[in-house]
């Protein structure tokens, strides 16, 4: 998954990423859902035992245009896993109480605990993505973000967070697919955001805002990676085999408890 890598320091250019991309699979959709289900079958083993032994925290970031699959992803996934110790939160434009306080309060009080993992369907990154398109700040103030949450980040990650940023690429031919699937489908009028097509004006300073944005926090504690996301099932098979990688590495293990238990006689 080295390719999908955004590597610290270097430049990233989204036109030259191929969103129809399915790598080893070659089209193959059955043949990847397969090796999906595979990937997540450990990747419950893996959030058990990271929820048993208590010493790291998951934080997983979610970040893509409208309709880029995030919901999906969060489904497609995470399905399967404990409950217990998983949860996934959707950031919204932010309330008038959060206006009040600094961009990363609303952020910093949703991170996982130790034993935890956390999915971000959107995040601090919208802080410099359509805070930074729209001008909803000055310039100079959110220029100064990117420095705040590399800090931000590097402080979790010392506190044990292993961190898994995604960008879900998908092109603005899907995304259209995708408008008009939900526009003929009465039970998608939900999802519908008339506010979307806006956003969708604006696609190229999206792009631009998004390359800047992962270039200047893609980090060694916190990498990026650009997922090619027009193949849903590709999308899915990509996050769950980066994550099950990075967190097999970690080579957790269940506690041991303190009590000699050779010698427990249940009555
Ligand atoms: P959705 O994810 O489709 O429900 O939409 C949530 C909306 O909230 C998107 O249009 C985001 O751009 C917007 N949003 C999320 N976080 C922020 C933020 N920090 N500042 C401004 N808008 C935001
Ligand atoms: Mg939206």
């Amino acid at each position: 998954m080295e390719k999908y890598l955004v590597k610290p320091e270097s430049k990233l250019s989204l036109r030259k990423h191929n969103c129809s991309d399915t790598g080893i699979f070659l089209g193959n959709k059955a043949k990847c859902r397969k090796a999906t289900a595979a990937l997540r079958d450990e990747l419950v083993g893996l959030q058990d035992v990271l929820y048993a032994q208590h010493k790291y925290k998951v934080l997983v970031v979610l970040q893509a245009m409208d309709t880029g699959g995030k919901d999906g992803a969060v489904k497609g996934v995470f399905e399967g896993l404990n409950p217990l110790g998983v949860h996934a939160i959707s950031f919204k434009a932010p309330t008038p109480v959060e206006l009040e306080h600094d961009y990363l309060w609303r952020i910093h009080s949703q991170v996982p605990a130790s034993g935890e993992m956390v999915i971000f369907n959107r995040s601090h990154y919208e802080d410099v993505l359509v805070v930074r398109v729209k001008n909803l700040v000055p310039a100079e103030v959110s220029d100064k973000r990117f420095g705040h949450i590399r800090d931000f980040e590097r402080m979790l990650s010392d506190n044990g967070t292993v961190i898994f940023k995604f960008f879900l690429h998908i092109d603005a031919d899907e995304q259209k697919k995708r408008l008009q699937a939900r526009l003929e489908d009465k039970d998608k009028h939900w999802k519908f955001n008339i506010g979307d097509l806006a956003d969708r004006k604006l696609w190229d300073d999206f792009q631009a805002a998004y390359e800047e944005a992962i270039e200047r926090t893609s980090t060694v504690e916190a990498p990026w990676y650009v997922v090619p996301s027009n193949k849903k099932w590709y999308r899915d098979y990509v996050i769950a085999k980066v994550m099950v990688d990075r967190l097999k590495a970690l080579k957790m293990t269940y506690p041991e408890n303190k009590d000699d238990l050779s010698k427990v006689v249940i009555q």
